[in-house]
């Protein structure tokens, strides 16, 4: 039987959730896509119009299908949860049962039980600006929508998981050590999602029999970094001082993590963080 994955944090082709979805694809699962609702619209006129016809061919030459994609934010849990300007926002007009709760819903409706979730997203509205000049609100919604999204996603995914099912999110090293630019609460939300991946480990371990790991990736030129402003940098510090130096890191590398993970391979590992970063985390200084 082919496995069925739902991947949220797809809106082009540059990011982790694609080269997951590729490599999941590769391995044969069915895959799933939930997209955040203000950006849905574009990418799915890119996808029609062949934008990323290149980016889906895969090893024996066919192009990688979504089985369906969902419009999706998963900073609402529930239609009540939603405010009156995002309820009326042109962006979200047209586009019904988004909150997480309704996704789920949705997917068990139209695919039954699942046996893998996906959790490649996050928001920073002050990313840009230090901590220490970080608003409570600005904080706030880093966390809720880089942390308490995840945890919403189990909550509400995994009971439609088969047992054995994996859920895998992605995680960054600032967690745990200063990065320098990295800011508006992201580095504490990061923290928060490793440290929700050893709680739901053992919660939903315990409740489905599911296991739940997250990928600590090495920096990437996604739209997501692209948009914090410092990723050259970050990419240009891994070239040098990774322990696999001048060795670029490819979104599929922690796409064909992703999928020994979310696989009976991995049949052992769960709550864990694995880094997938040519390395640059157990340097102590640059080189
Ligand atoms: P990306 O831009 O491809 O993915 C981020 C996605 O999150 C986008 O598709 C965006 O539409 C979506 N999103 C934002 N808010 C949302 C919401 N409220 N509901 C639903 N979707 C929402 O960028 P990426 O870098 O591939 O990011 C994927 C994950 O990888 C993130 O968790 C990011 O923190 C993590 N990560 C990235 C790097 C890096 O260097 N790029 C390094 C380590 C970890």
């Amino acid at each position: 039987r082919g496995k069925k994955a739902f991947v949220a944090g797809v809106a082009d082709d540059n990011g982790f959730g694609w080269a997951i979805s590729k490599a999941l694809s590769e391995a044969g699962a069915e895959v799933i896509l939930g997209t955040w609702v203000p950006a849905l619209n574009i990418f799915e006129t890119s996808y029609r119009r062949g934008k990323f016809d290149e980016s889906r061919k895969l090893s024996d030459g066919s192009l990688m299908e979504f089985a369906k994609i969902y419009p999706m934010d998963a900073v609402f849990d529930t239609p009540d949860d939603v405010p009156e300007d995002i309820a009326t926002n042109k962006r979200y007009a047209g586009n019904e049962k988004w909150t997480v709760s309704e996704v789920a819903k949705c997917v068990e409706a139209d695919f039954g039980k699942i046996d893998i979730v996906v959790h490649s997203l996050a928001n920073g509205p002050e990313v840009a600006k230090p901590l220490l000049e970080t608003s409570r609100k600005g904080y706030l919604a880093a966390v809720s929508a880089s942390s308490y999204s995840m945890v919403s996603m189990v909550q509400h995914f995994a009971p439609l998981m088969n047992e054995g099912g994996a859920v895998i999110s992605l995680t960054y090293i600032a967690s745990e050590a200063v990065i320098p630019g990295y800011g508006g609460g992201m580095s504490s939300a990061k923290a928060a999602l490793e440290s929700d991946t050893r709680v739901l480990a053992y919660e939903a371990g315990r409740k489905h029999g599911i296991r739940v790991n997250t990928i600590s990736a090495g920096p990437l030129g996604s739209r997501a970094a692209k948009a914090i402003g410092f990723i050259d940098k970050m990419i240009n510090y891994s070239l040098s001082n990774a322990p696999l130096a001048e060795k670029p890191l490819g979104a599929i590398e922690i796409g064909n993590t992703a999928a020994f993970l979310c696989s009976p391979l991995a049949s052992a590992i769960t709550g864990q963080t694995i880094y997938v970063d040519n390395g640059l985390s157990v340097m102590g200084s640059a080189t």
